[in-house]
Order: structure tokens, then C-alpha cells, then sequence
């Protein structure tokens, strides 16, 4: 007993050899969502021991998230992507028992699901993936960068089931049909809107657009483990809890998954957003004063492009003053022994985000000292400090093959 409390004040990162990444690169899958309140922790392990009656601790899953989100019913999935998938499957099935089960066979069902062109991201993996799972059919509405509002219209016919809009800083952010006016449309002629909103904080909003169906992750904002969030209509939650004698098999989440979200979500209800939003300007602020007169950096604040009440630097690097591209930047604070890992996925325009939402107390001091260390390095170098971008990308690609090596 001593000894496993002993363990549980040790970082269990260095007892297995893990390095002690810093992220100040926002949610991300890749590096174990977020940190998982302590509500949820305490939760997560008081149940684990224990038997549960599953159907009913989904019950009460059910009552929170309704609660929260202002719908009448929710269900707790493996993560966000599971909740498409099911959600899809729901608009197809029913509550057709047998249809559950012979899904992703849909003879004989309405299996089209519309999308937006531009709405036909990657999270990790594609979107339209997570439709095809469930059966659907993709249709595509309009072209990437424009859609209206006739095509999504003259789209549906008899053999729509849904229709999937995404709420992301992935999407094309211009162009798009509003969700009022495409929840308006389809709900209209009996097509189920389903709104993946896995990384936004506002739990009401889509619904009130028009939603039949709000997809949530539990791992980032809410800082819960591992799972998804559906929040909707009553008779359409209950067709995608069905889904779990079908295709949700493989996705289900266990009972410390469900209670986890249910105390993450009672703690969202009391989180001090004005506390933390105040903990992380001032990480904001001491990374901009840090940067201020460091020959070719310019850092500036940004809001966050979906409108979540946060904040980013925005970082960009001139690599002649800088004597160091963005990239290089980046890759050089990501190696060594307290690896500080920023928002990079925007680094040909020759810049970088840091994120201060999932800090721990103290690291903004590391990931500044840090900045300054590579900066400096970066001057005293002879040469400027620039690998080819085109090959450094099809070499990240190629990595993953050797995953195991
Ligand atoms: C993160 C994300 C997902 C995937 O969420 P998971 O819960 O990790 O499956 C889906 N859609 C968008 C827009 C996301 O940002």
C-alpha cells in the first residue's frame, strides 16, 4: 500500500523511460490528449475495482450531459471519431435491431450522408472514414472552398440518411454554409444533422443551431479520459446507444471511461474559466516578453480561429535575422531531455502557435528558458540553420513505417 502510494507522487514517465514532453502545442491525440482533471482521476479510480450495472451508469451519463448541453439525452462513445461513426449508423438503422447488426451491410436503407467538400478534413485519420464505417455513403455538397446552400438542398433525395458538418480550426474557414441554414435544410426533409464539435467548449450552441446530434471529445476541453460525447435528440441517442450491439462493440467504453466523463463534465460545470484563463495570458505574456527583441522573431497574440475562449502565440521567424527556420525551431525545442513540443502545423507559412492550455504549474518558465537557449544557439551558429522543408515532410512521412524500430 505505501509502496503503490509512494509510486503514484513519482512521475511515471521516468519509471518507463518516457520523456518528459512539454505541450504547448494545444489537445492532441499524440501526445495523450490533455491532463485529465483531478475530479475524473478520483472518479476513474474509485470505480475501477468495483461492479457497475452498465445500462444504468449510462443512465446517468445520459441525465449529466443533458444537463449540460441542454439536449434531451446523451451517450458516452470511445472518443469523438466513434461518435460520428455511430451517429451515422443511428440515422441508417434506426432502432432496427437486426439492421444494427448486419451494419456496415445497408441493403435495402438509406445510407447517403452529405458533407461539405470543405468539411472533408483529417483529425488523425479522415472524416469521411468514420462515415464509411457506419455504411454511409459519402456525398460530397459544393467544392472546397465553396458551398451553397441550393447544392445541399437539391442533394437529398430518398436515399439520404445524414448530414455530417464539422466545427474545426481544420475546415475551410470561409464559404461554408452556415449550420443554421444547413440544420434548417436538412431537418426539413427528415436528414439528421450531425455536428462534429470535438474540440469546442461551447456545449450548447449547435445544438440550438439545429443539431439533432452534437459530438464532443471528452479528452480535450473537458479534460477526461479517452472518450466521446453525444448529446441530442431522445429516440436518436437511444438508436446510437443500440449501435453497441452492432459496430459499437469495437468502439464501447468501459465504466471507468463513462464515470470519468460524467465527474469531468461536473467539473466543467465549476471550473474557474476565469482563473485559468488568466494563468494562461500570463504564460502568453511572459513568452511574448521573452521573444520581444530577439533579432528575427515577432510574437504576437491570437485568438483561437473557432472562437474557444483561448489564446495562442503566434510565432513567426524570419530565418536570416533568426539564422534558423521555423521548422528547424521547432524540431530543435522538441529534442533533448525536456522536449517542449509547439503548434506546427502551419510552419511553411514560417511560423508556429504555442498553446498554453495544457501547461502544468511552472513549465511556461521551461519552454521560455528554452526558446531563449535554441535562439541563442541559432546566433552563434556560422551557417544559418535550414533543413529542406520538402524533405524533412516526406522523411516524417516515411517515419512512421519504422515505428517499431
Ligand atoms: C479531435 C477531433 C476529432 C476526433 O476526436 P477523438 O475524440 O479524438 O476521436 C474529430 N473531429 C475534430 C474536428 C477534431 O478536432
Amino acid at each position: 500500500m505505501n509502496e503503490v502510494k509512494a509510486n503514484m507522487t513519482q512521475d511515471i514517465r521516468a519509471q518507463y523511460g518516457l520523456r518528459p514532453v512539454i505541450n504547448v502545442s494545444g489537445t492532441m491525440t499524440s501526445l495523450g490528449a490533455s491532463i485529465v482533471v483531478p475530479a475524473a482521476v478520483d472518479a476513474i479510480t474509485r470505480v475501477l475495482p468495483q461492479f457497475v450495472e452498465m445500462s444504468y451508469l449510462h443512465k446517468l451519463a445520459s441525465k449529466t450531459i443533458a444537463e449540460l448541453t441542454g439536449a434531451e439525452a446523451g451517450f458516452v462513445t470511445a472518443s469523438c471519431s466513434a461518435g460520428i461513426t455511430l451517429a451515422v449508423a443511428a440515422a441508417i438503422t434506426g432502432s432496427n435491431l437486426l439492421a444494427i447488426e448486419r451494419l456496415p451491410d445497408t441493403g435495402g436503407l438509406r445510407n447517403e450522408v452529405l458533407i461539405q467538400a470543405g468539411h472533408m478534413v483529417g483529425y488523425g485519420a479522415p472524416v469521411e472514414q468514420a462515415i464509411r464505417l457506419a455504411g454511409g455513403k459519402i456525398v460530397p455538397v459544393g467544392q472546397a472552398t465553396k458551398a451553397s446552400a441550393y447544392q445541399l438542398e437539391l442533394s437529398i433525395n430518398e436515399r439520404t440518411a445524414a448530414a455530417v458538418y464539422v466545427v474545426s480550426h481544420h475546415v475551410v474557414d470561409h464559404g461554408q454554409i452556415p449550420l443554421r441554414t444547413f440544420a434548417e435544410i436538412c431537418r426539413a426533409r427528415g436528414v439528421k444533422v450531425i455536428v462534429d464539435a470535438a474540440s469546442e467548449y461551447d456545449l450548447r450552441k449547435f445544438l440550438e443551431e439545429g443539431a439533432d446530434v452534437a459530438l464532443y471529445s471528452g479528452h480535450k476541453f473537458l479534460g477526461g479520459p479517452t472518450s466521446g460525447i453525444c448529446a441530442g435528440e431522445k429516440a436518436f441517442i437511444r438508436d446510437i446507444y443500440l449501435q453497441n450491439r452492432g459496430i459499437g462493440r469495437g468502439m464501447k467504453v468501459g465504466k471507468e471511461s463513462i464515470i470519468g466523463v460524467i465527474a469531468a463534465l461536473e467539473a466543467w460545470k465549476n471550473r474557474d474559466h476565469a482563473g485559468i484563463r488568466a494563468r494562461e495570458q500570463s504564460a502568453l505574456d511572459l513568452w511574448a516578453e521573452t521573444l520581444a527583441d530577439l533579432p528575427g522573431i515577432n510574437a504576437v497574440i491570437v485568438p483561437d480561429p473557432t472562437d474557444n475562449p483561448l489564446d495562442r502565440l503566434k510565432v513567426s521567424v524570419d530565418p536570416e535575422e533568426a539564422r534558423i527556420t521555423v521548422w528547424d525551431l521547432a524540431v530543435a525545442l522538441a529534442a533533448g531531455d525536456r522536449p517542449v513540443i509547439v503548434r506546427d502545423h502551419e510552419v511553411e507559412h514560417g511560423h508556429f502557435y504555442l498553446d498554453p492550455c495544457n501547461l502544468q504549474p511552472g513549465e511556461e518558465h521551461i519552454v521560455a528558458d528554452r526558446l531563449i537557449e535554441e535562439l541563442n544557439r541559432a546566433q552563434q551558429s556560422n551557417e544559418i540553420i535550414s533543413s529542406d522543408l520538402r524533405l524533412r515532410l516526406l522523411e516524417g512521412e516515411a517515419a512512421i513505417l519504422n515505428w517499431l524500430d
